[in-house]
Order: structure tokens, then C-alpha cells, then sequence
């Protein structure tokens, strides 16, 4: 028999699923958002999301940071019901603020959609972001957006994600036609074409007739040669592409694939339903002491991102923690793996962009937010009963390197004491020069947004003016091997070595051309974008 507890957190694993979406900045995450929300009854109105964003008033420093750029530092996770199914969307910043906090979210993901513009198909953003659901073999769904718009060739987008990513594809939906003849999209799960009927700016939900393909009503309803197109199509699909296989779908191996239009909502409400019945519900994770099943009965999850200064009123953090098994209650006590001390988790934040209310109870798939006395860093487990740890999340390439200079002497110690805080808590990556002259430590990050929140931070948390330093170079590479490997590889060229902030040897490179030239002399040499977890 199984216990209370076991159903309890075999009902709530089985009813969840959580997903964050990978794209290029003007893809239409934004707007598929709303149309998602629209469609789980969080919200009445598309539109309301950016409205409050903008509403929004500058209630700290941090805040006005936020305000005077018209970005969002802020990343929420969107938590919404549709057919009986809790959905956790995990908001990826991804756009002026691209920052490593966008890698981060993905390992608190169970599933990832791919969100591709029709006209502009894969861009550098999506790729980046897809390379790390790679290596987390994350399920990944694709909708490809737009179609009311002129795009490319479906069968061309589907060939794009195969030879450059190395996904198969298997598309669950077809469109018929595209930009001004876009007439909605066939259902290959149900054999049945849906008709939209566009309205004003898709503000609310379209109007959706469904027919069979053979049903004679389809001659009044769609023009011949859209028709004689879908159906050829249709046929070169069956023939050519493999069926759908959820295990290699569940492995990150093959993406379903679906058409529509955010804006107008062509095919929101047939992915959202279809993404339901494939997507990964929250499953065992690595740990210290094996796969963790998420309906491990004690409470265990880890801090995949910090925020600072949500709250004007304190200057300390939010910590986001992903549940990974076990019941999280309000005001209960955990142990702190790495540092072995006891936190009581008060004030958990219920993480709704709408509603920031007090939360009561959380389970494996959902996020909570947790006022964070200083005691947490990326990657930190915190647990009850037995102790685990789960596995670190890795360091990603930076792209962005400046020196980061302190100009006054006297704040020597304050200077010292941000950077190794900052370092810890994740905000930025620490690196050191090989050449003893050089003490200033390096800043590491993805994105420019990184640079500005560590020297706006060492200003109004530690009262110390820095100055930058941009260094001419855009990648990192981690030796495998270390400094012997390094040594063996003998002299390099147009690379500048550094140290990170665990003593282990990063080659920077200007470009791309320059890193090949290096691998091309140094066979031997193992390189990765990733490094290992420090
Ligand atoms: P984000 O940067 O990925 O969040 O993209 P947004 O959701 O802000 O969308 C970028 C722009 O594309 C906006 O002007 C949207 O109105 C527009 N857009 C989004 N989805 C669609 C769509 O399905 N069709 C058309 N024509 N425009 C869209």
C-alpha cells in the first residue's frame, strides 16, 4: 500500500510539467507566452504581460537599473492549469539581458521549446541555447512562428533542424498555405485540418474549426491549390520522414514539430495540447547517492539562480529553487549540503509575474523563491532526511572578458571582498591573468547585462567605484588535462591563457578562425566550452 505521502507526490508528479523556452530575441517568445497564458485562464487578456511589465513602478535602485534599460532583470516562472495538468513555464531572460542565468534555467527544465521565426529559421541565440538542452538531453518541442507572415519552405525549416542541429523532426502539424494565404494547419495526430478565423490581433482566442480530410466540405472551404499542396505534402512526410518515437523524443533526440502564429493564435491551443501528452513530467535526477526518483518522500531540490534586490526594502537575495522531490511546506527546516548548517525556508515567494503572494506548498517540477540570508550559491543543494547533493551546473563559455579595475587604494579590502562574493554567488565569472603584473581579476560573462549589474552592485552594496577594461576576445575554452596537457600542447598562437577562479587553465580566443587554427596545430589538445563543475 502506498503511503499518503507517496500518492500525494505521485498524483502532483504525474499532473506536472514544466518547459522554458529557447529562442532568438524577436522570435515571439513574449507574445507565445501571453497566448499560453490566455489559454490556461491566467490571464483574460493577451497583452497584460508586457502592460504590467510596464506598469511597473521603480521601487529600488535596482529596479530603476531595470526601468532606465526597459528590460527585465527580473525572470519569473509562469505557473498556469490547462486539462487538468499544472504547468510550470520557466521564463529564460533572453534578450539585452541574455546572461548566464539564461543557461541556468535550463537545468531546472524538464522540457524545452524551440521557438523559430518562419522567415528567419534557426538563429545564433537558439542555437547556443539548444547546444546546452544537448547536453542535459532535454526533451525539445519546436513551434515554428510567424506563419501569417511570408517564411521559408516548411520542408526546408524541417531540413535545416535535422542537418544543423542533428535533430530528427517530426512534424505534428502542417501549415496550409503561409502569410496572406495562411489558412491554419492540419493535425497529423487527429487526420483533421483547423481552420482559424483571424481577429483582431488574436486578442482572444481564435475561432477554430476542425474537419476531416476527406470531409467534402473542404472544396467550399479551402482554395484547390492549397489543397492539392497539403495533400502532397502531407504525402512526402509519410514517406520520407520516420514516425514519431517518444522515446527518442523524451532522449533529445527528435523534436515534434509545430506551425502556427503566436500572434494570431494558429496553432497555440493543438501544441499546448499535444506538448501535454509528450512532454517529460519531472523526472529522477542525479545525486550524490544515485537517481533521485521525484517521488522520493523527503524534500530535496537545488538553487539554479540568484536574484538580487527584488525587494527594495532588504538588501539581500532571492534564491530559486527547483523542487526535485518531496513536499516543500512553508516555514519548514532543511539541511544545507554544502555547508552543512539547518535554514529554516521562510517567506517563500509564489514566483506568478502577476502575483508575488506568499506560497504554501510546492512540489517536484515547480520553483520556489526563497528571501536568501546570504547562504546560498548556484548550484547548492538543500535537503531533508538523508544527505544528497545534486550534480553542480557547469560554467558556460563566456563570451565577454574585461579587466575590472579599482582605482582607489583604500577600498582595496571592499574591492576584494565583492569580487570573491559576486564570483560565489554567480553573477559573473572570475578569472585571473597568467602574468604576474597582472592582478586585476578578469570578468568573464555571455552578456554585456552581466558587466553593468557587478559594476553597479560594487557601487551601492560596497561602496566601490570600478572601472573596465574590454578585452578584444569572444571565446573560452577549458584544457582538458590542465596545465600538464597544456604544457605537453607546447607553444600556442592568437590565444591568451588564463586562469579561472579554481586555478585550472581557459584559453581565450578572438574568434572562431582563431580557435580552429589552434586545434588544427595542437591535434592533441582537448578543448571544452564547458568547463568542469568547480
Ligand atoms: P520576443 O522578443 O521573442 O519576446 O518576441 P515578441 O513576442 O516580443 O515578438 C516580437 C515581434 O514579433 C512583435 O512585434 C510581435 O508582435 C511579433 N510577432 C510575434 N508573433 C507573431 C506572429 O505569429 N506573427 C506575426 N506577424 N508577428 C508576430
Amino acid at each position: 500500500m502506498p503511503t499518503e505521502i507517496q500518492t500525494e507526490l505521485e498524483n502532483a508528479v504525474n499532473t506536472r510539467r514544466n518547459f522554458a523556452i529557447i529562442s532568438h530575441p524577436d522570435a515571439g517568445k513574449t507574445t507565445l507566452t501571453e497566448k499560453l497564458l490566455l489559454y490556461g485562464g491566467a490571464i483574460h487578456e493577451a497583452g497584460s504581460v508586457k502592460a504590467r511589465r510596464a506598469q511597473r513602478k521603480a521601487t529600488s535602485d535596482w529596479m530603476e537599473m531595470e526601468q532606465q534599460r526597459g528590460i527585465s532583470i527580473t525572470s519569473t516562472v509562469l505557473q498556469f492549469a490547462y486539462n487538468g495538468y499544472q504547468i510550470n513555464l520557466l521564463d529564460t531572460p533572453g534578450h539585452q539581458d541574455f546572461s548566464e542565468d539564461t543557461y541556468r534555467t535550463l537545468a531546472a527544465a524538464d522540457n524545452a521549446v524551440m521557438l523559430i521565426d518562419a522567415a528567419k529559421g534557426l538563429e545564433p541565440q537558439t542555437r547556443k541555447l539548444f547546444e546546452v538542452c544537448k547536453l542535459r538531453e532535454l526533451p525539445i518541442f519546436t513551434f515554428v512562428n510567424k506563419l501569417d507572415r511570408p517564411g521559408r519552405e516548411p520542408l526546408e525549416l524541417l531540413d535545416e533542424i535535422e542537418q544543423e542541429l542533428g535533430l530528427q523532426t517530426y512534424a505534428v502539424n502542417w501549415p496550409i498555405g503561409m502569410g496572406d494565404r495562411f489558412k491554419g494547419v492540419f493535425d497529423r495526430r487527429l487526420q483533421q485540418i483547423h481552420l482559424f478565423e483571424r481577429r483582431a490581433h488574436g486578442s482572444q482566442e481564435a475561432k477554430d474549426t476542425a474537419i476531416a480530410l476527406g470531409d467534402p466540405k473542404i472544396e467550399d472551404l479551402l482554395e484547390e491549390e492549397l489543397y492539392y499542396q497539403l495533400k502532397e505534402e502531407l504525402e512526402i512526410l509519410d514517406e520520407v520522414a520516420p514516425d514519431l518515437d517518444l522515446e527518442l523524443v523524451r532522449e533529445g533526440k527528435m523534436t515534434p514539430v509545430f506551425f502556427g502564429s503566436a500572434m494570431t493564435n494558429f496553432g497555440v491551443e493543438l501544441f499546448l495540447k499535444a506538448f501535454l501528452d509528450y512532454a517529460q513530467k519531472p523526472e529522477a535526477r542525479n545525486s550524490s547517492e544515485g537517481e533521485i526518483d521525484p517521488t522520493y518522500p523527503d524534500f530535496t531540490g537545488f538553487v539554479f539562480k540568484l536574484q538580487a534586490n527584488m525587494d527594495p526594502k532588504h538588501r539581500d537575495r532571492v534564491a530559486f529553487i527547483r523542487v526535485c522531490t518531496g513536499k516543500f511546506e512553508k516555514d519548514m527546516t532543511v539541511s544545507h549540503a554544502r555547508t552543512g548548517k539547518t535554514v529554516r525556508l521562510s517567506r517563500p515567494q509564489k514566483l506568478f509575474a502577476q502575483d508575488r503572494g506568499s506560497l504554501e506548498v510546492a512540489y517536484p517540477g515547480d520553483v520556489i523563491g526563497l528571501n536568501n540570508p546570504g547562504v546560498f550559491a548556484i548550484g547548492d543543494t538543500i535537503y531533508n532526511g538523508k544527505k544528497l547533493e545534486y550534480e553542480g551546473i557547469p560554467c558556460f563559455s563566456p563570451e565577454l572578458f574585461a579587466f575590472i579595475k579599482n582605482p582607489n587604494p583604500s577600498k582595496f579590502k571592499q574591492f576584494n571582498k565583492a569580487i570573491s562574493e559576486l564570483q560565489e554567488e554567480g553573477a559573473v565569472q572570475i578569472m585571473y591573468s597568467t602574468d604576474d603584473f597582472k592582478r586585476d581579476p578578469l570578468l568573464a560573462a555571455v552578456g554585456q547585462l552581466q558587466f553593468e549589474v557587478v559594476q553597479f552592485r560594487m557601487q551601492n552594496e560596497y561602496g566601490v567605484e570600478t572601472l573596465l577594461e574590454m578585452l578584444p576576445y569572444s571565446l573560452a575554452r577549458w584544457v582538458a588535462g590542465g596545465w600538464k596537457a597544456l604544457e605537453k600542447a607546447g607553444r600556442l598562437f592568437n590565444t591568451l591563457t588564463v586562469k579561472d577562479a579554481w586555478g585550472r587553465p581557459v584559453l581565450l580566443f578572438k574568434n572562431e578562425w582563431n580557435l580552429q587554427q589552434v586545434k588544427g596545430d595542437h591535434p592533441g589538445l582537448k578543448l571544452n566550452s564547458i568547463a568542469p563543475v568547480g
